[in-house]
């Protein structure tokens, strides 16, 4: 199940990158390579216990197996360990990762940006709303009731005031209800999801941009999840509308971990306006010595942080580049067809309800009952039975009003319904649809035999 023949590279890379260093007296760091052995084989004793996230039958939460060229860079790099606070830790890391962050904000159409690479979603929204909070003082940030529970919880740590905005049936933010809150005259900055975690769904950017003409507001994207879909070519015409208004916005977060073949500690933000930088501003006796160049510590809330998350960023890039008819681009459009398909052979099996078409590559289902307790009932035990024949989904609670018009039978006894859910992000994925499907066609008839 894992990929190792990719790994024979990495000798011959190192004897390349050790030629960088020739002069430097030898030197031998101590260790047993026996022990080594010892706690590595330890240590994948204990890796076994875990669900096989790089399977294509796994597809449950948003989790994809870096690419090789990222795993290999990545691990290349760790000869060097560059620490890319400053150019003094870490120079051709910083530059990669420039180099990297600029190819990200190309992808959204912007030339001049303001942004670099951070440990991840979280931290990058955290410094976009930071700097909202900076530009629009004591005005409030709403997110809707969908998007990322730490929206919320960052402008707790901020002191800054947060509201929630009620999202409509297909998961997107409702823009009567946005409105309603504009018109109190106390919103400092809209934040836009573009895929939301639970069901993958894409606010009405271009109607939110219309409203902010009117109630000038910021505008921060948080596109962690579905940046990429920006480069797909088979999103439907609202979905499409909404990534091409995206240069419009004023930040934009998105996270390579997630879609763009990165190992975790990989996230990004960028500003559309770079004199942002200034909030920034602090003193550093220690580190900024070796060149006025701009350090990326000068624009960053973290401090060190990692130079090889670029270098496998930028290898991954240089490999795969973001253009729209490249390889990257149609593996991403392949997520979304995957989703779709697996879709309509659910929407088409009359034992399953299917609240809308999955916008990008995440669908959310709910097995066909007379009310939401006996559906979620059943939502988890198909979701037990599937996991036994290594088919492992995900659950998901959702608003039982998201089921109101496409199932109005089943009887809405409680606030919630527990649903399956999948992410079908790999690019394996679509060759595995059928293979997918008929394990749950099995698994549902099995769970409903029993009943
Ligand atoms: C995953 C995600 C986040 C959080 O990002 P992390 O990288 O997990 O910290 C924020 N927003 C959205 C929409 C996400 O999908």
């Amino acid at each position: 199940m894992l990929e190792k023949e990719s790994l024979q590279l990495l000798f011959e890379a190192l004897d390349k990158l050790e030629l960088g260093f020739q002069g430097m007296p030898e030197f031998n760091s101590p260790y047993q390579l026996e022990s080594l052995r010892t706690v590595l084989l330890e240590v994948a004793t204990r890796m076994q216990d875990n669900f096989p996230y790089p399977h294509p039958l796994y597809v449950g939460q948003m989790l994809k197996p870096p690419h090789p060229i990222a795993r290999l860079a990545y691990m290349l790099s760790m000869w060097i360990n560059p620490n890319n606070h400053a150019l003094d830790g870490g120079r051709a890391s910083t530059f990669m990762e420039k180099e990297a962050v600029k190819e990200i904000a190309q992808m959204f159409g912007w030339e001049t940006f303001l942004g670099h690479l951070c440990g991840g979603g979280t931290i990058a929204n955290l410094e976009a709303l930071w700097v909202a909070g900076k530009v629009k003082p004591g005005l409030k940030i709403v997110a809707s009731e969908q998007s990322h529970y730490t929206h919320e919880r960052i402008c707790g740590v901020l002191g800054l005031p947060f509201a929630p905005v009620k999202s409509d049936c297909f998961g997107r933010m409702d823009l009567e209800a946005l409105e309603t809150l504009l018109k109190a005259g106390d919103i400092g900055t809209v934040v836009v999801t573009m895929g939301t975690t639970a069901t993958g769904s894409v606010d009405p950017l271009p109607a939110i941009l219309e409203l902010r003409s009117q109630y000038h507001f910021r505008i921060h994207a948080d596109a962690a999840y579905g940046g990429y879909f920006t480069l797909a070519n088979n999103l439907t015409e609202t979905t499409r509308a909404a990534y091409d208004s995206l240069s419009a916005v004023d930040s934009i977060v998105i996270d390579p971990h997630k879609h763009g073949l990165q190992p975790y500690g990989c996230g990004c933000v960028i500003f559309a306006d770079p004199t942002v930088g200034t909030f920034y501003q602090h003193e550093c006796a220690f580190t900024y010595f070796t060149s006025s160049e701009l350090h990326l510590g000068e624009i960053s809330l973290e401090c060190s942080r990692p130079g090889a998350s670029a270098v496998a960023l930028w290898a991954t890039q240089r490999l795969l580049p973001y253009t729209r008819e490249g390889e990257f681009a149609t593996e991403i459009s392949h997520c979304r067809t995957a989703a779709v398909a697996l879709a309509q052979k659910i929407q088409a099996d009359g034992r399953f309800v299917i609240p809308f078409s999955p916008e990008l590559d995440i669908l959310v289902w709910t097995p066909r009952a007379k009310s939401a307790s006996i559906a979620s009932q059943l939502a988890k035990d198909i979701f037990t039975a599937a996991a036994q024949k290594n088919l492992h989904l995900a659950i998901a609670h959702l608003n039982v009003e998201l089921f109101t018009d496409v199932h109005p039978e089943m009887e809405p006894d409680q606030d919630k319904v527990t649903c399956l859910r999948s992410c079908l992000m790999k690019p394996e994925h679509l060759e595995w649809v059928e293979d997918i499907w008929q394990l749950l066609e099995q698994v549902t008839d099995q769970v409903l035999a029993d009943k």
